[in-house]
């Protein structure tokens, strides 16, 4: 017997920002599975498909879908999303999949696939990583995650409003790789975070996590000139090991591990065709708990105003 050959999913893509461009659109066109139909957005187009202003705009074209990837600011998704499902398209959330937990919530149950991705996930060295540390007893672990907000995200303000997660957009990379090596749960136990007078997200912040009884400590800064970290570092009682530029590199007691890689958006991407293949869904909203926990928990300290 053959496998029937599926057609390639018909797809549209929402918010065409920076992400959108650098990494999305490059995914969607190398995967066969997936097929570009559409793009919306209020002030950006995407050449050689049909552009739509905003999602009511798109349903209301009769356009023939199966899928959504929405890749705008985290304010605002959900209303999207919902959009999309009740039409009865698969969705793909960009991270952080929601401003709010229970907005991602109500998305839920549906008999669409719903995948809440996270990037970082996919870096390569966050699968081998996973496996060294199974089985090893973790004595502390250590997050940096400091990077300059003006050279990533010039003129971004979303990003420091109420909403935007501040300096969280990047760190809930760092918890999305944390809470997929480490074999327990982890909890906020302390937090301080740093708001900049006139913002209404904080620029910097400072975490004290557990690990079961195990520390992890989390520093995060949008305000890191000159060398940027993203780096986790995880001491065990049979060696150290260390990922480094977003999980993208991994070393063993200082030696350097090779890797296969593949990329993340291509594996994202690939993830979403196989879940809605299996018609299943994946949502995880672990890391989008602790950002949550950090503010209910955290002390906040108001800093020097921020322009960019
Ligand atoms: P961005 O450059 O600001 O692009 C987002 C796009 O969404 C905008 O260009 C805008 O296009 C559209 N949009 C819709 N509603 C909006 C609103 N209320 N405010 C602002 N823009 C709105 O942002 P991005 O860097 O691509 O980030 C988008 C998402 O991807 C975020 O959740 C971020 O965490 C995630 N992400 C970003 C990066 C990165 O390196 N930048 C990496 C991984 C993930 P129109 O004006 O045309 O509607």
């Amino acid at each position: 017997m053959t496998t029937p050959i599926r057609p390639p999913i018909r797809l549209a893509l929402i918010g065409i920002g920076k992400i959108a461009r650098d990494q999305h659109l490059p995914a969607i066109a190398a995967n066969p599975g997936l097929t570009l139909a559409a793009a919306v957005s209020r002030n950006a187009a995407v050449d050689g498909v049909p552009n739509f202003h905003d999602i009511d705009a798109l349903v209301a074209s009769g356009l023939e879908l199966d899928a959504v990837s929405i890749a705008t600011p985290p304010l605002g998704r959900h209303a999207i999303a919902a959009a999309a499902l009740a039409r009865g398209w698969h969705v793909m959330l960009e991270k952080p999949p929601g401003a709010t937990l229970g907005e991602v919530r109500a998305l839920l149950p549906g008999d669409r696939t719903l995948f809440t991705s996270w990037h970082s996930r996919h870096a390569a060295g966050v699968a081998p990583a996973r496996a060294w540390l199974a089985g090893r007893r973790i004595v502390s672990v250590r997050i940096d995650w400091r990077e300059d907000i003006r050279h990533w995200h010039p003129g971004q303000h979303w990003i420091l409003a109420a909403g935007g997660l501040g300096v969280f957009d990047p760190g809930i990379n760092a918890l999305s790789i944390a809470t997929a090596i480490l074999p327990g749960r982890l909890h906020v136990e302390q937090a301080r975070l740093d708001f900049p007078a006139n913002r209404g997200a904080p620029i910097a912040a400072s975490l004290a996590l557990k690990h079961g009884e195990t520390p992890v400590a989390v520093e995060l800064d949008f305000l890191q000139t000159g060398p940027q970290s993203w780096d986790i570092t995880v001491e065990t009682d049979a060696g150290r090991l260390a990922l480094h530029d977003g999980g993208a590199r991994l070393t063993i007691d200082g030696a350097v591990q090779s890797l296969p890689d593949s990329g993340e958006y291509p594996g994202l991407y690939q993830h979403f065709a196989d879940l809605i293949a299996a018609g299943r869904s994946d949502v995880d909203l672990t890391p989008l708990e602790l950002v949550a926990d950090a503010f209910l928990i955290g002390e906040r300290r108001e800093v020097a105003a921020f322009e960019f």
